[in-house]
């Protein structure tokens, strides 16, 4: 019945499932997974439909970060052994867009582990958007960290789509992996990111020993900041980050948090992101039937992905196109101008919360 009520609210009613329910349904056996991913992609085709979103990432400022995320292998506060450097120049930046266009991918976000950007990274990421929008006509996000009043408005007017800044985890966890910075001030640079007219990307790191009940929270919180896209990455230990020696999530566990955090986020871009591949295997295709509906493709910010022609097979084999592809023109979008026309956003159910 559990199901079938949750199933009501979001797909006749059309109305967001309350925090006990959506318990309800986290508290079914993990047995009854099946039928969790089939409600799931029920949702996500009514709210989203079937198209997959794909980005790629480039790290454009490696290492050294002040901060002390526990998950983190950018941290100066641990001996990683992470690839530490300075700003790429725009050349590289430029090499990376062309590339991440040549794979079928529709969105690069440009990311620096930083606290927050000073002026002079600011006017770098800047120009960089503008040219990478110019050039290859792909969407331009960033994930700089904490702004300052008046940043999120400079990378609003030059185009940058999308800002990601994620709350990592729920407010009630966060303090067991961040000492340097507050949960609060995540918030903040989230909703000044929206204020200035950005879409927001704010998602997490899921299996960093945060209960079900801290993840159904973190779904409910990040709901609460409206997101356009949601990622979700399942912890891949770091050696010599204070999560190094943690156990990884289960493959089922995390099938059904992405499902949950669908039921939560029906009308989101949901993304897998880093760890995937290291937690799912080869139950890649499920985490998509699950009700995820956008993926990170190639390499991750200090760890390898799969190989993006694997991702792009897969999504043919399930049925899924990719968001973006015109029809006739394929998977691959290249216009002779580099034009780029988007699908629109808008979700194709609303929903109403309470
Ligand atoms: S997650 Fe971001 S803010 Fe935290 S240590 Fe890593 S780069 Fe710095």
């Amino acid at each position: 019945m559990t199901l079938e009520r949750a199933e009501d609210a979001l797909l006749v009613q059309r109305r967001a499932l309350t925090r006990d329910e959506a318990m309800s349904v986290a508290e079914l056996p993990l047995d009854d997974l099946p039928d969790l991913i089939a409600l799931a992609h029920r949702v996500r085709l009514a709210y989203c439909g079937d198209e997959v979103e794909l980005e790629s990432l480039i790290n454009a400022k490696s290492g050294g970060c002040p901060e002390d995320c526990a998950f983190c292998s950018q941290s100066a506060h641990f001996k990683t052994g992470v690839d530490i450097y300075p700003l790429l120049d725009l050349d590289e930046v430029m090499e990376a867009a062309r590339a991440t266009r040549k794979a079928g991918a529709t969105q690069f976000c440009i990311v620096v582990a930083v606290r927050g950007p000073d002026d002079r990274l600011l006017d770098k990421v800047i120009d960089a958007t503008l040219k990478v929008r110019e050039e290859t006509g792909l969407e331009v996000a960033t994930s700089l960290g904490i702004l300052k009043p008046g940043q999120a408005e400079q990378l609003a007017a030059a185009g940058v789509r999308r800002y990601n800044h994620n709350l990592e985890s729920a407010r009630e966890f966060f303090p067991q992996i961040c000492t340097t910075h507050t949960w609060e001030e995540r918030v903040e640079t989230c909703r000044m990111a929206t204020a200035a007219g950005m879409e927001l990307c704010c998602g997490g790191i899921l299996g960093m020993g945060e209960t079900l009940e801290q993840r159904i929270d973190f779904a409910f919180e990040l709901a609460a900041l409206n997101p356009v896209e949601v990622p979700i990455n399942l912890l891949d230990p770091r050696p010599g980050t204070p999560l190094g020696a943690r156990e990884l999530i289960t493959a089922r566990e995390a099938l059904q948090a992405i499902a949950l955090f669908r039921l939560i986020l029906p009308a989101t871009w949901i993304r897998l992101a880093g760890g995937r591949e290291l937690v799912l295997g080869e139950l890649q295709a499920l985490g998509l039937y699950a009700g995820a509906n956008a993926l990170i493709i190639g390499n991750y910010l200090t760890t390898i992905g799969r190989a993006p022609e694997a991702d792009v097979a897969l999504l043919e084999t399930l049925g899924m196109p990719v968001a973006g592809a015109e029809p006739g023109e394929g998977r691959f979008i290249v216009d002779a101008d580099g034009a780029h026309p988007m699908p629109p956003r808008r979700p194709l159910l609303q929903i109403q919360r309470r």
